[in-house]
């Protein structure tokens, strides 16, 4: 390690300097922790003026307020000495029997002992990484993929591999010609991770008859399946899908989260995982937290048991449609030739490529001089790829902003063509 100090992108508590003297302490898996790209944008996005098609955050206004406050006063009054107590790593039984409920939407038969309640999916991605990942080990990603999970796999230095996706979602010969590689390799494969619904960035589904080649590569190969699972039940168009962890329980850890169809300010996310393997992401979540907010938890599974939250779900799939709709047709209407989308049937997400020659992170910063904000393609690849690409979120504005918001993203394409 060098000797020399170098500067900290954490503020110093020096005063008036920005050295971090305890630059050469932090353990060598830092290094793999590198602030994401969203992050420092959304401190720019966040301006008013500015459109941001940036942030995949959830329309929480359209959530019953009154009903919630309701609802938390119950359980701080009916429930409190159980609320305000310590509870199980596990999770609250309660709201995993509810849990089970929501899985079996999609085709999932389980039993609560063998859910693990987690704070946000995002947890269950950071124990299962802490559980399966030495140094060097490989991990297997869709490409492009969730720029936090990978952040999280680059935290506990794993090998980030690419597998190629089109329309149709990850491309099964492409899976299968990675893992033969690697293994002639001698590498250590630790898991597939695969947001097969409406994915998070690029907005495609995994088809039906690819779910069977995917599932059944994994099997043969020994090789366990992360399906991360968050928006699923926000679909705009088309029948529920059945997930990969209905077909193949005993090869697929789930994940889901109430991040999506309640709020996520919660922290409230699950994971289905065969039982050697949840009984050790339990002791991990000990000496990770403890036990859970089993408020949190309580209000949550009270929810579920008392309010009507499959029309909640229908509220929200409406009105993302609408915000749906209006981004691809503003799309159809406006963008330069030469630049394609995707056509999420569901979820938050559009996938759009430049015209050969651009590319989208040096064109940032003048599409936020002209009031616009995106997420640059490069954040989602843990190589180089992803230039010409970036991630547009319909989520957040209201249709009228996401218009506009199209607007001036295709006035600086189209200036950036002509330069
Ligand atoms: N996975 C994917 C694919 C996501 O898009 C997100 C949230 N943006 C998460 C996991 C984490 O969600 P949470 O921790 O809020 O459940």
């Amino acid at each position: 390690m060098s000797a020399e100090p170098r500067e900290s992108h954490h503020p110093s508590s020096t005063q008036g300097s920005r050295i971090d003297p305890y630059i050469d302490s932090y353990a060598a898996r830092t290094q793999g922790m590198v602030a994401s790209e969203v992050r420092a944008l959304f401190a720019v996005a966040s301006r008013p003026e500015v459109v941001s098609l940036a942030g995949g955050m959830p329309n929480v206004d359209a959530l019953p307020l009154e009903n919630i406050g309701e609802l938390v006063r119950q359980v701080a009054t009916e429930q409190g000495s159980e609320a305000l107590q310590y509870g199980s790593a596990q999770g609250n039984e309660a709201l995993r029997e509810q849990i089970c409920d929501v899985m079996s939407l999609e085709g999932i038969t389980a039993s609560p002992d063998d859910v693990m309640v987690t704070v946000g999916s995002q947890q269950a991605l950071d124990l299962i990484t802490r559980v399966f990942v030495d140094p060097g080990d490989v991990v297997l990603c869709e490409a492009p993929t969730y720029l936090t999970a990978v952040n999280t796999f680059a935290a506990f230095q794993a090998d980030v591999h690419h597998v190629a996706m089109d329309e149709e979602g990850v491309v099964p010969e492409a899976l299968e010609e990675s893992l033969a590689n690697l293994t002639a390799a001698g590498r250590r494969v630790k898991f597939f991770y695969t947001i097969p619904n409406f994915q998070n960035p690029a907005g495609v589904t995994l088809s039906a008859q690819r779910r069977d080649r995917v599932v059944e590569i994994c099997q043969r190969y020994g090789l366990l399946v992360l399906e991360d699972n968050p928006y699923g039940l926000l679909r705009y168009e088309g029948e529920l899908t059945t997930a990969l962890r209905a077909q193949a329980p005993e090869s697929v850890i789930y994940l889901g989260s109430f991040s999506k169809t309640l709020s996520p300010g919660f922290r409230i996310g699950w994971v289905l995982a065969p039982s050697a393997v949840r009984a050790k992401l339990v002791l991990a979540a000990e000496s990770a937290m403890l036990s859970h907010s089993t408020f949190n938890q309580m209000v949550v599974a009270r929810y579920l048991t008392n309010h009507p939250w499959r029309e909640q779900i229908k509220d929200f799939v409406e009105m993302y449609r609408d915000r749906r709709d209006t981004m691809i047709s503003a799309l159809d209407t406006l963008m330069p030739e030469g630049t394609t989308w995707t056509r999420p049937q569901g979820g938050f997400f559009v996938w759009l490529t430049l015209p050969e020659g651009l590319d989208s992170k040096a064109m940032l910063p003048r599409a936020v001089n002209e009031r616009v904000a995106y997420v640059p393609g490069t954040g989602f690849f843990a190589n180089d790829d992803g230039h010409r690409n970036m991630r547009l979120s319909f989520c957040y504005p209201t249709p009228d902003r996401i218009r506009e918001g199209v607007r001036r993203l295709s006035g600086v394409i189209q200036s950036e063509i002509s330069l």
